[in-house]
Parts: structure tokens; sequence; C-alpha cells
């Protein structure tokens, strides 16, 4: 996916390739580390309930510019209010959805049983958002131009630098200090070599200047997507970071730790439950997880129910499908939630995002029935249409976030965020964005109000896939500008893949989790609640772990003004 010969290479953490006797070693001993620590997956090729696979992995962490990080963990709060106050915003929702509930109908029929519990009122007002913001680094990022930072602070001053990050080509790998063919407008973190008319001297001066002033301004964020329901991986984000450690460690990298941060995420998202349970308030009532038919991410939802009943032995977790509860549920006396009898507190769905989860009305039934009761979900269902694409796509429009943040600054660093997000609506905007995407396809993704992986269109294949529906169709989709991640370097561990591994291109999705609970009045909780990230081989267009696309990892936080960080 990625125009590999202008795309700058974040450096790697430590020196590669290393030598393969010590490469075989490490790896077959991450392998095992892996499973033993539930880094793990249960096979789609070859499912056994009985048997897990190690989840795929990148053997060392990924660079990821520290300031970027941090201020994405400072931003997720704002996010998750953001999100909190869309979802209790019933003329948006349903203005945003208008359309495209006309034509989509998985959404049609998710904003059917919204608009029946609006009609009958809410019985549980208060909701339990467990929200991950996921974003990757746009390495041609706008406000980088012509300044090189995202805050606008650094390379201001006429100091004599004034291309694009990602202009040149190249990319060998000779040493940087020759300096005659140093690409002067690559900051620090970057480690591939470019070809510039500017004198070594020059060069040099003018880069040590720029990164000195930026403090590790170089490269900004952009939100890929923000999802509402079954935001997976708040058990195998902190595992990554134990096997990297690991290996980091075995490799005689010690030292290195430091700069992995910490990851609450298992804990944070259950305490989140946890808090849902007591506001719900009845000390023999349970969590339920609504799962598929065959959990193949089995760890990372296992690993959340044995932190719970760890943690809280006293309180219960069950696990059921849709159509379990269709079979087993029903409503008591004051609508709370029954299965079998089992007073249901806190319902977490895993499962439900996707047409394939409700094979007849009776899962829909069943979704019903949940959204009926008292049970405090995660997500309702207004939180769960706040995270389609369309909602995305509307929010990224001009003022419209004034409608659901009240701060000026607050407004401008989440704008920030969004890269270009178009209607494809049966409207003129509509219209335009059909005809821009005809002429420049190479330069979007179109997406369809679909989670889990796999359903978008890339580049080139768009026209096609456009022609192919009517105008009111298009209105199911959005389309989106294609964000282009710098490239790191690394190996890439898969089970059945090749031992050794060989230094791969590879470009990673950072995952922020948020938790938020409150009705449309009042926000009791609100909090960023750690991290994952997700890798994936340059050349894909998409990395989801489970889908068998991308691999496990953890950000090693690099500055562009600390020589000691780099190789
Ligand atoms: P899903 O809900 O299916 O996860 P996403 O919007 O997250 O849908 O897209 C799936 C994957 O496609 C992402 O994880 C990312 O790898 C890739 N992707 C999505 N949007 C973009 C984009 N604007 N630029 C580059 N890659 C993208
Ligand atoms: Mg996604």
């Amino acid at each position: 996916m990625c125009d590999e010969a202008n795309t700058p290479t974040l450096r790697a953490c430590i020196d590669l390739p290393l030598r393969q006797d010590e490469l075989l070693e490490v790896t077959a001993k991450a392998k095992d580390y892996a499973i033993m620590h539930g880094a793990a997956m249960r096979s789609k090729t070859n499912y056994s309930a009985d048997a897990l696979n190690f989840a795929p992995f990148v053997l060392v962490p990924s660079s990821f510019p520290r300031k970027e990080f941090e201020k994405a963990i400072a931003l997720q709060p704002i996010i998750n209010r953001l999100m909190h106050n869309v979802a209790h915003d019933e003329e948006f929702i349903t203005t945003t959805l208008a359309e495209t509930v006309k034509v989509d109908e998985f959404t049609a029929d998710l904003f059917n049983i919204y608009k029946k519990v609006l009609a009958n009122g809410f019985t549980q007002r208060t909701s339990l958002g467990m929200l991950r913001s996921d974003l990757m680094l746009e390495s041609g990022c706008p406000e980088l131009l012509p300044k090189h930072a995202c805050d606008g602070e650094a390379m201001d001053e006429g100091k004599g630098v004034s291309t694009a990050a990602t202009a040149g080509g190249g990319g060998d790998d000779e040493d940087e200090a020759k300096g005659s063919n140093v690409n002067t407008n690559l900051p620090k973190i970057y480690q591939n070599t470019v070809k510039t008319p500017t004198t070594a001297k020059a060069a040099s001066k003018a880069t040590s200047t720029a990164t000195k002033k930026s403090g590790a301004a170089y490269c900004c964020w952009k939100q890929v997507e923000i999802n509402t329901i079954a935001s997976g991986f708040g058990h195998l984000g902190p595992a990554s970071k134990t096997i990297q450690s690991f290996v980091l460690r075995e490799l005689g990298h010690a030292d290195k730790l430091k700069n992995m941060p910490k990851n609450d995420a298992l804990s944070g998202l259950c305490d989140g439950m946890v808090k849902a349970w007591d506001i719900y308030g009845k000390k023999d009532a349970v969590i339920l997880f609504i799962i598929e038919d065959i959990s193949y991410n089995i760890c990372d939802q296992r690993f959340h129910e044995f932190y719970i009943r760890e943690q809280y032995p006293h309180i219960k977790v069950v696990r059921r499908t849709l159509t379990d509860v269709h079979k087993l549920g029903k409503l008591g006396q004051c609508k709370e939630l029954l299965l079998d009898g089992i007073e249901v507190a806190v319902i977490y769905f895993r499962a439900g995002y996707e047409p394939g989860h409700y094979h007849s009305q009776a899962e829909w039934d069943a979704r019903y029935l949940m959204e009926c009761s008292l049970a405090i979900k995660c997500p309702s269902i207004q939180y769960h249409l706040a995270g389609t694409k369309k909602v995305q796509q509307a929010l990224a429009q001009p003022a419209v976030l004034e409608r659901f943040i009240n701060d000026p600054e607050e407004i401008k660093a989440v704008g920030k965020i969004f890269t270009g997000l178009y209607s494809l609506d049966d409207n003129d905007a509509g219209n335009s964005t059909y005809e821009m995407a005809l002429k420049t396809p190479e330069r979007f993704v179109l997406k369809p109000q679909r989670e889990g992986g796999g359903n978008n269109v890339y580049g080139l294949e768009i026209p096609e896939a456009l022609k192919k529906m009517s105008r009111v169709e298009r209105s199911a989709w959005i389309l989106m500008d294609l964000i282009h991640p710098p490239l790191s370097k690394g190996y890439m561990v898969r089970p059945g893949g090749d031992m050794p591994p060989t230094v791969v291109d590879m470009v990673s999705e950072l995952g922020i989790f948020g938790v938020i609970i409150g009705d449309a009045d009042h926000i009791v909780h609100n909090y960023q609640a750690g991290h994952m990230l997700r890798t994936k081989l340059s050349t894909a267009n998409e990395g989801g772990v489970a889908a068998g696309l991308g691999a496990l990892d953890s950000p090693y936080l690099i500055d562009s003004d600390d020589e000691g960080e780099y190789n």
C-alpha cells in the first residue's frame, strides 16, 4: 500500500539484522513465551477448542514518536466525552444516518432498535463506553508543510530547511554520518537517506537546529477510526509489551525497556466494567459477555474474565451468544435482564457488530431484549451507532465539533486528528466526492458501515466498486484520505512462518483505549485506559491480527533530539 521509495523509515530500537544463530534462538524462545503468557489465539485453519497458537507478533517493539504518543494519550478523555455527547444527540444521529439507513440493511436494523428504545424510553440511562481510537502516523502530514512540525514550533525560523518530510526518493541503508546523501529534511527519527542538494555541513547544522528546536515534533497522527463496540486487545496490548520486553532482555538490551510505556489496558477496561457493576448495585447480578459462536481471539476475551474473577471474586462473569440470550433471556418485573433466572448487571458485547453475528430474527430479538433491559450495556445502541463510519465522517466536517465540545482549544486539538473524510450521500456534496474518487482514486480508501476488518476498498479498486453502485447505494459508504504511515523495519513472527524470520518493511496502527460511564446529563467516570499497537507488512492494506494480517506489537518511544536513542 505504501509508496515505499518516498516513505521515510523510523529508526529501529536495536541494530538489525540480528546474527542468524541469535535470531533463531530468541525467536524460538519468544514463540514459547508468547503461548505461555497468553499471547495466543485459536487457529482458524486447524481449529480445535483444546489448542492455541501463538498470535503473530513483531519480535522487537516498533518505534513511535514519544510526543505524538503522549498527545494521543492526553486527548483520549476528550474523545471519550465527544463520543458520549454524540451518542446522546438523537437529532444528530438521526440526520447523519438518514441516507445510510435507506440502503444499509445492517445499520437500518440497529437504527430501528434505537428508534424503538427511544419511543419506549431508556430503561437504563447509564451507558458504559469502552472505546478504542485507532490512529496512524502521517508521514506527509499537511501540518508539517513547510515546517516539518505538527505543533508549528519547529524549523520555522528561516534556518534554511523548507521541503516536505516525505520529499525525495531513495531509502538505501547508507550511513547517515556520511552526510552528503542525508536528506536534511528528514528528522532524526528516520533512518533512510535521500540525496539533496544541500552540503553536508549545512545539512548537519540544519538538522540539528531543527531537531533541537522541534523537541520531537516531526510527524503527526491521524485517526483511522473510533471503535465503540468490541474494542479488543485489552489483554493482547499489554501482553505484546511483555513478550517484547523479554526479547529485549534476552538480547542484552534491558536498558531500552524504559522507553516502552506502561500499559494498563486490561485493568483499565475491566475496572470500567466493575465500576458499571457497582453502579447497577446488586451483589448477585453478573457481568455478561456476548460472544461469537466460535471465539478465535479467545485469550483476549478470557483474560478480561480472569482478571475480573481474580481481582473481584465476588463478581461472576458469564459468556453467552446472542442465540443463547434469545433462548434463555427474559425481562423481570423491573425490566432486569434474567438469563435462566440469573440477573445481569452489565453486558459487554464482544459480538454483535457484524451482520454474520445475527443468524436470524432470534439474534435481533435478543439484542432488542437487552437494549430494553435494566442492564448497563457496553455499548448501548446509541453508542454503537455513534461509532459508525458515517458518524465519524460527519464529525470531521467543519463546525460540527462545536456542537459537542465547548472548549475552543479542545475543538482545535480534536479537529487536527481527522484526515479528509467525505460523504457519498445522494446529493451535490456526495456527487462531487464521487467525481473526486473516480479522478484520483489512489488518494483514498472507501469504507462501508462495517467493523472487524476486510470490508474496505482501496485506491485503484475504488472506481470499479463505485461504478457498480447506484447513486443511492453509495450513501452506505464514506470516502477517506489514505494515511501514509512511516515504515519501520523488523521481524514478523507467525505460526508456520519462515524460521528464522527475515527483516521486513512494516507499518503500525496505535489504538488508545478509553472508558467513559454516564448518562445524558452526567459523566461519572472518564479516563484513558492503556493502548495496543498492531503492525502489518507495508504492502498490506489491512492489518487485523485476528484476521491474520497483522501482528502484535508495542511502541518504543523515541525522541528526535536524543541521539542516544538511535542505532
Ligand atoms: P474496521 O472497522 O474494519 O477495522 P477500519 O476503518 O479500521 O475498519 O479499517 C481497517 C484497516 O484498514 C485499518 O486497520 C487500517 O489498517 C486500514 N485503513 C483504514 N483507513 C485507512 C486510511 N485512511 N489510511 C490508511 N489505512 C487505512
Ligand atoms: Mg479498525
